[in-house]
């Protein structure tokens, strides 16, 4: 997707330029749209919901006629985001290489490390504001159907006449206010033919379930963790989280105090106070009395027991299941050509190009764990197309990573994601002062779940990084506005001015 570097002084201009629909207007598909503008392509950004942020735009509505999520996708209400959701990822890493995510200098705002996730959306909303992204976004249009587009007759064929297009079929919708009916249909379908199509539609949204006996028959509450937003419905509840993930964990701090009893199970059979990670200790002593491990549930009963691998059991009033989100993209039409396997999106070279489809067809946004939206923004730089897949997915299945986990390349080792950006682009390389940052923030959230995002023990190194940060940014920022003031920022230029 790359050509010539746009910070070396001119824009990418040396490909051909493309008719390119990018589906979704969250973090990955605005890094998308932004880098393929740099490159001179027409883009046309198709967002299903009235505003840009995907995630991060809060939707207090749930799934409420399915709060399990398992009817057959797509989930009525796109974001997962709870009211109570703070940044995880320390905001000096949380940013575009040239558009930092700067607590607001004109007040307002959560000028924390870990900012709520309003902070976020705000810092999207200001990206497509001065890169001039909304002049390209068409809001409130679901795509529903994205196939290759039949050949072109021979005596149509020009340059390119012979690689394959896109059709993409889409309706304006006006969304429903309970999340029960359906979205209003507020225009006929749409159908366009496009050069290459990015997805980029998000995959926090499809909620994976596990499979428990007697999940069934449960008569009493049972939702996931897509489905929760606030503590109040569980008031005085026993509360049962499935999963210990960042969500299982951020939800049972939320219920404690709240509900009476919050019972957190892991995916082990043998998960008790003494066997498990200090952060898990620290934050059941924290609130003992109220907060519970589990081993794996065992059965499901239905008037309400729920029993564990160890033999324990609970009288619960309801079940959280918080296990994670499955890829879907229930609008691809590829002929077979690319699948979803147990999570497993393939095959797509470096998690971006479907091999027999590329480049007119790529994803945007599938790896998990990485610092985003850098890694989104150096995964629409990639230009080359060299090794295969099947080779990468080899390697990690011999390491012992399970197919479900492929797309997981950051996490405790970010090596992985820093090789990706060096071998493949142009990006500066991530500073030593912000790769310390990370580890010291995997390091204390191992420790504290509670207390880290409110630590203050930055080392010196990360101290004085973080200080030319600040300052850094905000003369790049004084910069930019005068000469947005002088000039206008047009879409032309605005690739120049993001030039480090
Ligand atoms: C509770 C929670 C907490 C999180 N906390 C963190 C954190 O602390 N740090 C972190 O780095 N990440 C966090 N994440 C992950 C975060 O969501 C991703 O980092 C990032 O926002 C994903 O961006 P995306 O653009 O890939 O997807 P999304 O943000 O999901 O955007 C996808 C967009 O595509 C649109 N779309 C989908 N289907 C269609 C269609 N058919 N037609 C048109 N539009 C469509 C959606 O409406 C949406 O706007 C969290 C996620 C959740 C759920």
């Amino acid at each position: 997707m790359a050509g010539d570097d746009a910070r070396g002084g001119s824009l990418r201009l040396n490909l051909r330029s493309r008719k390119v629909c990018v589906i979704g207007a969250g973090m990955a598909a605005l890094a998308a749209a932004r880098e393929l503008r740099c490159e001179g392509h027409a883009v046309t950004v198709m967002e299903q919901r009235g505003d840009v942020g995907g995630q991060w735009l809060y939707d207090p509505r749930t799934d409420a006629g399915d709060r399990l999520g398992a009817a057959p996708p797509p989930v009525k209400v796109h974001s997962s985001m709870y009211a109570s959701v703070r940044l995880i990822s320390p905001r000096e890493l949380m940013g575009f290489s040239d558009f930092q995510f700067l607590p607001t200098r004109h007040g307002g705002g959560d000028p924390r490390r870990f900012p709520v996730h309003g902070e976020v959306y705000r810092y999207l909303k200001d990206f497509c504001d001065t890169f001039g992204l909304m002049d390209f976004v068409k809001l409130n249009t679901r795509v529903v159907r994205v196939a290759m587009a039949p050949p072109r007759p021979p005596d149509e064929e020009k340059e390119g006449g012979d690689e394959l297009r896109w059709v993409v079929r889409s309706v304006k919708i006006r969304e429903s206010e309970d999340g029960i009916t359906d979205d209003k249909v507020i225009a006929e379908e749409e159908e366009e033919v496009f050069d290459a199509v990015v997805v980029a539609n998000g995959h926090y949204s499809q909620p994976r379930l596990p499979s428990i006996n007697g999940m069934e028959q449960w008569k009493r509450r049972q939702l996931h963790s897509h489905s929760y937003r606030v503590p109040d419905p569980f008031r005085g509840e026993v509360v049962v989280l499935v999963g210990c993930g960042d969500s299982g964990l951020d939800i049972a701090l939320d219920l404690c105090g709240v509900a009476r009893e919050v019972h957190l199970t892991s995916n082990s059979s043998m998960a008790s106070a003494t066997s498990t990670t200090p952060a898990m200790a620290k934050m059941l002593a924290n609130h003992a009395g109220h907060l519970h491990l589990h081993p794996r549930i065992d059965r499901l009963c239905h008037d309400g027991h729920v029993a564990f691998t160890n033999g324990s059991i609970v009288v619960a009033d309801t079940v959280i299941y918080c296990t994670g989100y499955d890829y879907s993209f229930p609008f691809l039409d590829t002929g077979g050509l690319l699948t979803v396997d147990d999570n497993r999106v393939g095959p797509l070279f470096e998690h971006v190009f479907p091999p027999a489809m590329a480049p007119s067809l790529s994803f945007v946004g599938v790896p998990k764990k990485v610092i985003v939206p850098w890694f989104f923004q150096a995964q629409a730089r990639v230009e080359e197309m060299v090794r295969a897949v099947e080779e990468y997915h080899h390697g990690r299945e011999n390491a012992g990573v399970h197919k479900k986990y492929s797309h997981d390349i950051g996490g405790v080792d970010p090596s992985e994601a820093y090789e990706f950006v060096a071998k493949y682009t142009d990006l500066p390389a991530m500073d030593d002062w912000k790769r310390e940052l990370i580890s010291s923030v995997l390091r204390n959230i191992n420790e504290d779940r509670e207390a880290f995002l409110d630590r203050d023990d930055d080392s010196e190194n990360v101290r004085q990084g973080v200080e030319r940060w600040l300052a850094m940014s905000a003369a790049e920022e004084e910069d930019a506005a005068a000469n947005a003031t002088s000039a206008g920022v047009d879409d032309s230029t605005s690739c120049l001015n993001s030039a480090l």
